[in-house]
């Protein structure tokens, strides 16, 4: 069936045109499926959302939660804030500044729990900022050389918050942490004498939030640009799961899916990286069709998703969403491990754990999934993939190797750290056979 006013076939939709609602930490209170859980338990969630950002969209909520599972449904897990996800003392803390009931108190608590929680790793703030003719673009990251980061300002928000998100800083109004760029001519500028970029990402937040005629303001400044060496235009989403009708029944829909055809049009590859968490969004009809719809354009969706307790740490899980992806003609891409920020002593599993996830889901699928890389860890110095556990001279080891450096001669140079059965993060590991240092720690 064809759209009358799309340039791309449109599978056959429902005809009710949702339309996109958010639900934030003041509307907990009317969301009638949480009337379902004990008092207590929605106390609780009350007191967690002073700390950590929370936003839900009506298709999370009516679409994706399985309600008869709540609390413990993975995408129930996902979104909404459980006391768990507090240290116990921050908990203790947030509660008895809210029975005292002072919102300045409130506040000044929140802030002060929020500053303990690593908001920003990595370093995201202070490195990888470029620089073009001595000034610094704050909006823009380029760590490794083939790949600058692009957060257009009006993308810095998501329709809905992971509650394990790495970037949720930039959510809780903290202007000081925000990292957004506000030119899109600079970007243009900067590729022209950087000859060894062949990728811009867009990302966030969720660029996909933004209205398509601003995503294409920075898109078609770009192309007009005509850069021979950018091969690649990715885009990093969440909305195919989180609001699939941005590509099927939003009023800018079709402007969006013919944005991603003039991309390949010009001879680029759009690369739409999509955040799945588990198989039940890939199966969704919704889904579905926006993936249809999406591919119709030309675009590859590659797909990334972070290993997270409570939500998809199984193997049967993983195995079971690449292999739906691989159905839909998704190409899996990473598995990641969830960074040392916010509420990683919840979401967290031990790289052993996470190695044994990865490769027993792995072992499970054909070669088409096998082009998943992981459990991989975005680090300061690179993306670090757990390739296994040895033994070697009586000394258990862990086997590791970087998938993408800061230095590029460090890629794929295996080298080993101490087994640790609960490491979690590169700052637990430390080098096997006695060494001081790790050798991209050397001085
Ligand atoms: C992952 C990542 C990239 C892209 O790496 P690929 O291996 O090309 O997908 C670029 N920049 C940063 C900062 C990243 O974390
Ligand atoms: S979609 Fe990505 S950036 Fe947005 S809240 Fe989830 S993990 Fe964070």
């Amino acid at each position: 069936m064809r759209h009358p006013c799309a340039s791309v076939a449109v599978p056959s939709y429902a005809p009710s045109v949702p339309i996109y609602q958010p639900y934030t930490r003041r509307d907990l209170g009317r969301i009638q499926q949480l009337r379902r859980l004990p008092a207590a338990a929605r106390q609780e969630m009350e007191v967690v959302a002073r700390v950590l950002p929370f936003r839900a969209s009506n298709f999370v909520i009516e679409e994706l939660i399985d309600w008869r599972k709540a609390p413990d449904d993975p995408y129930f897990r996902l979104m909404f804030p459980v006391r768990d996800m507090l240290r116990p003392a921050h908990y203790e803390r947030m509660a008895a500044a809210l029975k005292r009931g002072s919102s300045v108190e409130v506040d000044a608590v929140a802030k002060a729990i929020r500053s303990e929680l690593n908001p920003h790793p990595a370093g995201q703030l202070e490195r990888n900022v470029p620089v073009l003719k001595d000034s610094p673009l704050p909006g823009m990251q380029h760590k490794y050389p083939e790949t600058v980061l692009f957060f257009p300002t009006q993308g810095q928000t998501c329709h809905a918050y992971c509650s394990f998100c790495f970037r949720w800083a930039q959510f809780i109004g903290d202007g000081n942490l925000r990292i957004a760029a506000r030119e899109g001519a600079i970007l243009a500028d900067y590729l022209r004498v950087h000859p060894e970029v062949s990728d811009v990402l867009f990302t966030g937040g969720d660029p996909l939030v933004m209205k398509t005629q601003t995503l294409a303001t920075y898109i078609d400044r770009l192309l007009a640009a005509d850069i021979d060496h950018l091969s690649s235009i990715r885009i990093g989403t969440k909305a195919l799961t989180f609001w699939p009708h941005r590509f099927l029944t939003d009023p800018d829909a079709d402007d969006l899916l013919r944005l991603f055809e003039r991309v390949v049009k010009a001879g680029k590859h759009l690369a739409f990286m999509a955040h799945f968490n588990h198989p039940r969004a890939v199966s969704h009809p919704m889904v579905q069709r926006a993936i249809a719809r999406i591919r119709e354009t030309g675009a590859e969706i590659r797909t990334q998703s972070p290993l997270l307790a409570h939500i998809n740490d199984d193997p049967g899980i993983w195995s079971e969403m690449w292999r739906e992806q691989v159905k839909s003609g998704c190409i899996p891409y990473y598995m990641f491990v969830v960074r040392d920020t916010g509420a990683q002593h919840y979401f967290g599993v031990p790289l052993s754990r996470a190695h044994e996830i990865f490769q027993g889901a792995y072992q499970q699928v054909s070669g088409l999934a096998r082009t998943v890389r992981g459990p991989s860890l975005s680090t300061a110095q690179g993306k670090l993939q757990v390739m296994g556990v040895n033994e070697i001279e009586g000394e258990r080891v862990f086997t590791l190797q970087f998938i993408q450096a800061r230095q590029p001669e460090w890629v794929l140079q295996p080298f080993f750290a101490r087994y640790d059965p609960e490491a979690r993060w590169l700052d637990e590991l430390r080098p096997a056979f006695g060494e001081e240092r790790f050798f991209f720690d050397q001085p």
